[in-house]
């Protein structure tokens, strides 16, 4: 029953002339069950919007609905939701047990069912050996093994997660990010996760809202908005190095860039104005010599493959090879291929998707 559906949700901070508008009105519908992760550059909204979910902030308009009830005037504790922070504020006297059980006690849960939820939710998380130590005496990851205990014994019908693998260095986050999904197997509970970091986004998420300027662009499962991405944003949002952006003119088969030589197309390029077509570093071949020329400028190597830099058609562009690959040199000039169905068109003006 833990469905949520964001409606024209609107968010404006301040009054009168000081009023900002943060959040443009936003719509997803999430089924009971989904992990969806809220990704985007800092100030994009993220914090806004599940902190709207979770009661903490007001909406300035529309509708949020969970399991069914239109959720806009209830209290936070009235909402069935469990949050996890990035500080895991975990009071630092109490042991990890009573940690996890306060919120219960608080609630006046019978001390037997307190016990059997703290129990389950320790073994889950292994923290059973570590029930009577202190905060003090827990690594950052068993401290925020506990915040998520903590938020687990509530048997929400939603999780809300604000960054919470931030504070973690990076070999935790990894670890910490399988455990949550572990968890999510495990407990199938409705989670919204917000994170500005896209290898979590992708790794975690069963759908992703990609939110920009308080706008959300494209939503959906991570293969698709890898693969389609909706918008320029998306495309060089996601995926590592971005996704290459040439701005030109299509005509026929071929790409015709301000001050330099047209590319060839494999396919016939969209009719209309002004276009961004993108290609990613790594969907380009080493091609014929009637390929698209690369000026190689800089070449680095990152151990299990190299990433060529330079200029194709006087734009930047950046090629991902497999390392065991002959790697080409600064100054050199290679050919490229790319196939039709690694190329992506935007329109210049709006940055939208374009279909050929
Ligand atoms: P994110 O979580 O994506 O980094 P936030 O949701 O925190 O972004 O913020 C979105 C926008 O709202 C930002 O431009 C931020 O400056 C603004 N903002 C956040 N909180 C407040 C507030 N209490 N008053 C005014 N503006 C705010």
């Amino acid at each position: 029953m833990g469905a949520i559906s964001l409606r024209r949700v609107e968010k404006t901070y301040g009054h009168g002339p000081r009023a900002v508008k943060v959040i443009h009105g936003v719509d997803a519908e999430i089924a009971d069950g989904e992990f969806i992760v809220i990704v985007g550059p800092s100030g994009c909204g993220k914090s806004t919007l599940l902190r709207m979910v979770a009661g903490l902030e007001e909406i300035s308009g529309g509708e949020i609905v969970i399991g069914g009830r239109v959720v806009n005037g209830l209290e936070p504790a009235e909402r069935d939701i469990a949050m996890v922070f990035q500080n895991y504020a975990l009071y630092p006297h109490m042991s990890v047990y009573d940690n996890m059980a306060y919120g219960l006690k608080i609630k006046k849960v019978p001390v037997d069912e307190i016990r059997r939820r703290v129990d389950k939710a320790a073994k889950i998380l292994e923290l059973g050996q570590l029930l009577q130590r202190t905060p003090r005496q827990l690594s950052g990851g068993q401290r925020q093994r506990v915040a998520m205990g903590r938020a687990i014994v509530r048997e929400p019908q939603v999780f809300l997660f604000d960054e919470p693998l931030s504070n973690l260095d990076a070999k935790l986050r990894v670890q910490t990010r399988l455990e949550i999904q572990k968890l999510h197997a495990e407990l199938g509970i409705t989670s919204l996760f917000v994170t500005h970091d896209q290898v979590e986004a992708m790794t975690l998420a069963q759908r992703m809202i990609v939110m920009n300027a308080g706008l959300m662009e494209q939503i959906g499962a991570p293969e698709q908005v890898y693969l389609r991405p909706a918008t320029t944003f998306v495309a060089s949002f996601i995926g590592s190095p971005p996704m290459n952006l040439l701005r030109g003119r299509g005509d026929g088969r071929r790409f015709v860039c301000d001050g330099s030589d047209a590319l060839p197309l494999p396919v016939t390029a969209p009719r209309g104005g002004e276009l961004i077509l993108g290609v990613r570093p790594e969907h380009v071949e080493p091609g014929q010599d009637t390929g698209w020329p690369l000026h190689v400028e800089v070449v680095e190597m990152l151990g299990a493959e190299r990433l060529v830099h330079g200029r194709l058609a006087g734009q930047e562009f950046t090629w991902r090879i497999d390392a065991t690959l002959p790697a080409p040199h600064a100054g050199q000039t290679v050919s490229l291929a790319v196939t039709p169905e690694h190329l992506h068109w935007f329109d210049a003006a709006g940055g939208q998707r374009v279909e050929p």
